[in-house]
């Protein structure tokens, strides 16, 4: 038993030393530490932070931790120690893949560190340092993105934008970076000689204030980082100008300067720039690429301020070539591109219209054509129909009348009560059937416009006194015994009237008929007068007609039967419109008649038109023109 005891054991060691049953997790990712020299909130260093981290974290399998050392605030003989200290707990259990330090402290705490756990024989990128001959990176994989401020190209265009200035006056604190610097400036000053330079480290903000305002003339000034204000609080230098409110009499330059006012210009750092530039190499050193350039330097930007330069009456030409200027108001030129620009815009939104309408406008033709062949189909497939229906009239008209005709004879020969007034509703509906078609043929004539007119002279007092008797005749037979039919012949009016007398009798046939379907006592008039184009005028509706004639004979029918209420009066000539089977029962008829009449009329030159009152009567009158014979 002990011995199989044995052999599992050394079984389960074997397993656990090839990593077969995967108890030790594999870790894809890379571990990188960031330390930053700084703190938060510290310009320069936030943009190189932004610029890195926006690679890392668009990177895939990166791990990367920050660490602030917060030297510009707490720095002493035991910051390194207790730092130390702090990450190497902190990270006991990560392997870092490569470690990265940003600016001079965070360069320095790496080298004094360099053998430790944390960091040995870990490749090493840096930026931030200028004083590079000062690092001793033997042994060591180190790769660096150059701190390269263009300090000696602002210097040079300061002395050249203000060459009566040669007292410079730079403005430090005792931290370590300015301590390089300021060396970097001696060393500049001494070479090549164009002015005086003043170091002046460690002022209040108060006095810094109170020195810049009593330099003139002579005097400009360089202001480098950060300083702590009157709180004790590190800030830009630029942050002095909050209490400076009158212009100074000296140009101000500084390194954090940009767009700042009462600052003249200065080396922009491009700390997004500079951070992109570490990223990269870090992943390229990940990822086993061989990088030959070990030190890179990015490109720095001058930048003056255009308000301070004219203040200063400052040549413009003397700027650096790549200057960039930052406050410059707008030029005419800039302004008239901008103008330029928006008529462009103007000129091809016409052009563009233009087109959609010289298109649609070809769209439109077709659509016209189109159009136009419907509406002559129309028109031929109308005809068509009209045709159809004129001949289809007349054919039901023959056999109508050939029933009408035989009835009419069956009437006077037949004596057999029964039989006669069977034969009796053959002929009125015959007759009703005959007045239908008839209707409907002269609705298509007029529809095709084929209205044929006869004219001859007609004798009105006997042509309408033969259409009375005809219509008393009809009325004795008829029911409605309390209507009486009479004729008004006017006194020393003309007689004959030239128009086309079927057509006349139709239209005066049709009112007398309506006037007896609609009343059912007092006496129905015919009537006519002949009268001046003048009087005419002054005639209710017929005031609007344009009267080409200087003569016209008016033809009334007027009865006493149910009106016509006045909401319904619009409707009257419409065709298939019956207004009796609104307001009262049913008259018979199909709401043709008076369609048919004004259609005629409207033919011949004239106009018809009604005044009526509902439940008291109605007169319908027309106008024709009168043309006289010469006698
Ligand atoms: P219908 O065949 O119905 O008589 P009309 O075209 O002759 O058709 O007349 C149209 C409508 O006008 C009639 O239905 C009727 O309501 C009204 N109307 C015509 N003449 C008179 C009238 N003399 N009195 C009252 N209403 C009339």
């Amino acid at each position: 038993m002990t011995k199989i005891f044995h052999y599992y054991f050394i079984f389960i060691l074997f397993l656990q030393s090839t990593n077969v049953l995967g108890i030790q997790p594999s870790n894809d990712y890379k571990n990188i530490l960031y330390i930053n020299s700084y703190h938060i909130g510290y310009p320069w260093t936030d943009e190189v932070t932004e610029g890195l981290t926006s690679v890392f974290d668009t990177t895939k399998g990166i791990n990367y931790y920050t660490e602030f050392m917060d030297t510009k605030r707490f720095m002493d003989n035991h910051t390194f120690t207790n730092f130390y200290e702090t990450i190497s707990k902190k990270y006991q259990t990560i392997n870092f893949d490569i470690i990265i330090a940003l600016d001079n402290y965070a360069v320095d705490f790496y080298l004094s560190f360099k053998d430790s756990s944390i960091f040995k024989n870990k490749p090493f990128v840096f930026a931030g340092i200028t004083n590079i001959v000062d690092y001793n990176f033997k042994d060591i994989n180190a790769y660096g993105v150059m701190e390269n401020r263009g300090l000696n190209q602002l210097f040079y265009s300061m002395h050249r934008l203000f060459p009566q200035r040669d007292n410079v006056y730079f403005f430090m604190t005792s931290s370590k970076t300015d301590s390089i610097y300021r060396k970097i400036i001696k060393s500049f000053a001494n070479e090549y000689n164009l002015g005086k330079y003043h170091n002046i480290t460690n002022l209040s903000n108060d006095s810094i204030i109170s020195f810049l305002k009593s330099l003139g003339d002579r005097d400009m000034a360089y202001l480098f980082n950060t300083n702590y204000d009157n709180t004790g609080a590190y800030k830009p230098y630029y942050n002095i100008f909050d209490h400076i409110h009158s212009p100074l009499n000296i140009p101000v330059f500084s390194n954090i300067h940009k767009g700042i006012e009462g600052i003249t210009g200065g080396n922009e750092k491009k700390g997004i720039n500079q951070g992109n530039m570490l990223a990269q190499i870090a992943i390229k050193l990940l990822n086993g690429e061989i990088i030959k350039t070990r030190r890179i330097s990015p490109d720095i930007e001058l930048t003056y301020n255009y308000r301070e330069l004219k203040r200063f009456n400052v040549d413009l030409d003397l700027l650096p070539r790549d200057a960039v200027i930052v406050n410059r108001p707008e030029t005419i030129l800039s302004q008239f591109k901008q103008l330029f620009y928006v008529n462009l815009l103007f000129i091809l939104a016409s052009i563009a219209i233009i087109i959609i309408l010289i298109l649609s406008n070809t769209n439109l033709r077709k659509y016209r054509t189109k159009l136009e062949d419907a509406r002559d189909n129309a028109l031929q497939s109308e005809s068509i129909k009209s045709s159809f229906i004129a001949n289809i009239s007349h054919e039901i008209r023959t056999p109508l009348n050939a029933i009408i005709g035989f009835s009419d004879i069956l009437l006077i020969e037949n004596k057999d009560e029964a039989l006669r007034d069977y034969v009796k509703h053959i002929h009125k509906s015959s007759q009703i059937l005959v007045r239908l078609v008839n209707d409907v043929l002269d609705l298509s004539l007029i529809d095709a416009n084929e209205i044929k007119l006869n004219y001859s002279m007609v004798h009105l007092p006997s042509f309408m006194d033969e259409l009375i008797q005809r219509n008393q005749v009809q009325l004795e037979q008829s029911e409605k015994t309390k209507l009486r039919l009479k004729l008004r012949i006017p006194e020393n009016n003309p007689e004959e009237l030239y128009t086309d007398q079927l057509r006349l009798n139709q239209v005066i046939q049709n009112l007398i008929s309506n006037a007896i379907k609609y009343s059912e006592k007092g006496t129905i008039t015919l009537s006519y007068q002949f009268l001046k184009k003048e009087d005419i005028q002054e005639l209710t509706t017929a005031s609007s007609l344009k009267l080409s004639h200087s003569q016209y004979c008016i033809i009334s029918v007027k009865d006493y039967g149910i009106g016509i209420p006045q909401n319904l009066k619009n409707f009257v000539f419409e065709r298939f419109r019956r207004l009796d089977q609104v307001y009262l029962g049913h008259h018979g008829g199909v709401g043709l008649g008076l369609n048919i009449s004004k259609s005629i009329i409207n033919i011949m030159g004239g106009e018809i038109w009604f005044t009526s009152e509902h439940g008291k009567g109605s007169v319908f009158s027309f106008i024709l023109p009168h043309i006289p014979t010469e006698t």
